[in-house]
């Protein structure tokens, strides 16, 4: 089993929430929800009204640094449209994208439209003449689909997705790859609440299970969703959780490699 870690970036500052969305408040009010219910040090709580005054809601530098460390190729999922508590312009996303393409990041889109093929394809075209990139993949904002969003994602061009949450082996939809992920941060930490609920230790063994889980159905890629925004002592628990699990993998040597890396071996092998 080899592993292939993505990161989908939902922030980029604090000010392109002020009045557009409701996320600043539910922010502030999941911070008092873990500092009072013993979740976060007083230190993370303090790093979080920093970052507020930073106006800094992105971690993507650190994240790609750390990851270049740990041989764990940086892939990326960047939104170029608005909805469901995102709102960074395309400007801002741009200057990302350009950072992330000279640091050598695989980038896709993180697709907020999933209800029409009109809207689909509207996505990657903007995405397509935002960066004039090639073989785009896709990542759904909230994993949101309907039953025709992967095949109208395949009829748009991407040549990989990865929306699905499965304990499946990647597939083929028409020309698009689908990489089913089996792990994802926020589903891990907060396990089913709004805020963080569980602690690390907890966290890791449940991890733990996933990962067993992954090795008995036979995955041959173990999908990782980690979010660029909680790399940082703000939100230790994440940090900590997110580089035990790149230390376990590597000790266990399971190999990381990207989407494209792993579409060129699924080629070979068919
Ligand atoms: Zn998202």
């Amino acid at each position: 089993m080899k592993a292939i870690i993505s990161h989908d970036i939902d922030h980029i500052t604090v000010w392109e929430h002020l009045f557009r969305d409701t996320i600043i408040p539910k922010y502030m009010m999941r911070m008092q929800i873990e500092l009072f219910s013993g979740k976060i040090s007083l230190r993370e709580y303090t790093l979080r009204w920093a970052d507020f005054f930073k106006n800094k809601w992105q971690n993507i530098d650190e994240l790609i640094t750390f990851n270049n460390i740990n041989n764990v190729p940086s892939s990326f999922f960047i939104a170029v449209n608005k909805g469901v508590g995102l709102n960074y312009s395309n400007a801002n996303a741009l200057l990302w994208i350009e950072q992330m393409k000279y640091r050598n990041c695989e980038i896709g889109i993180h697709g907020i439209e999933f209800n029409s093929f009109e809207t689909i394809k509207n996505e990657y075209t903007i995405f397509e003449n935002l960066t004039q990139q090639k073989h785009v993949g896709i990542r759904m904002h909230y994993v949101r689909n309907n039953s025709q969003t992967l095949i109208n994602l395949s009829n748009a061009g991407y040549c990989y997705d990865s929306t699905e949450h499965a304990f499946k082996n990647p597939y083929k939809i028409g020309n698009m790859w689908e990489f089913p992920f089996q792990i994802m941060d926020g589903w891990v930490i907060e396990d089913g609440k709004k805020w963080q609920s569980l602690n690390l230790k907890t966290a890791k063994q449940n991890t733990l299970k996933l990962i067993e889980k992954a090795q008995q159905q036979n995955l041959n890629y173990l999908g990782i969703d980690f979010h660029d925004r909680y790399f940082s002592h703000a939100f230790k628990t994440w940090l900590d959780w997110y580089m035990w699990l790149v230390e376990y993998l590597k000790t266990n040597k399971i190999e990381f490699v990207n989407f494209n890396t792993a579409i060129v071996e699924l080629e070979k092998q068919k």
